[in-house]
């Protein structure tokens, strides 16, 4: 959230913390969830297994997710962000996470 410079800040340190540090797309505040898990992890992430192939940056990395709580509780998708997001207190494990980097990637 963009805050105008002049204005003094309506959030405690804490809840400045949360929003900066939570990309839009998010069923909750990052890092709300089990310490060490990430969305990569999530039954709900979506876009299991796809990876980028051409992007000098991204080559053979897990590419960025959507999340299916996010989808649920809003009515429409959000927007995507990184795998590797802190996770949100709604975190389920999936059994079979995703690797990160593609397990026969040649890059
Ligand atoms: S931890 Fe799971 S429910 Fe929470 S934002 Fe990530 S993918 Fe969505």
């Amino acid at each position: 959230m963009k805050q105008t410079a002049n204005l003094t800040n309506p959030y405690s340190d804490d809840t400045q913390s949360k929003i900066t540090s939570t990309p839009a797309g998010m069923a909750h505040w990052a890092a709300s969830g089990p310490e060490g898990k990430t969305c990569r992890e999530c039954n709900f992430m979506l876009k299991h297994g796809h990876y980028s192939a051409n992007s000098k940056k991204r080559a053979g990395r897990l590419k960025p997710i959507k999340c299916a709580k996010h989808e649920s509780m809003m009515g429409r998708p959000g927007a995507s962000f990184e795998p590797g997001t802190p996770a949100c207190r709604f975190f389920e494990q999936n059994p079979n996470p995703p690797a990160l980097i593609q397990s026969n990637w040649k890059g």
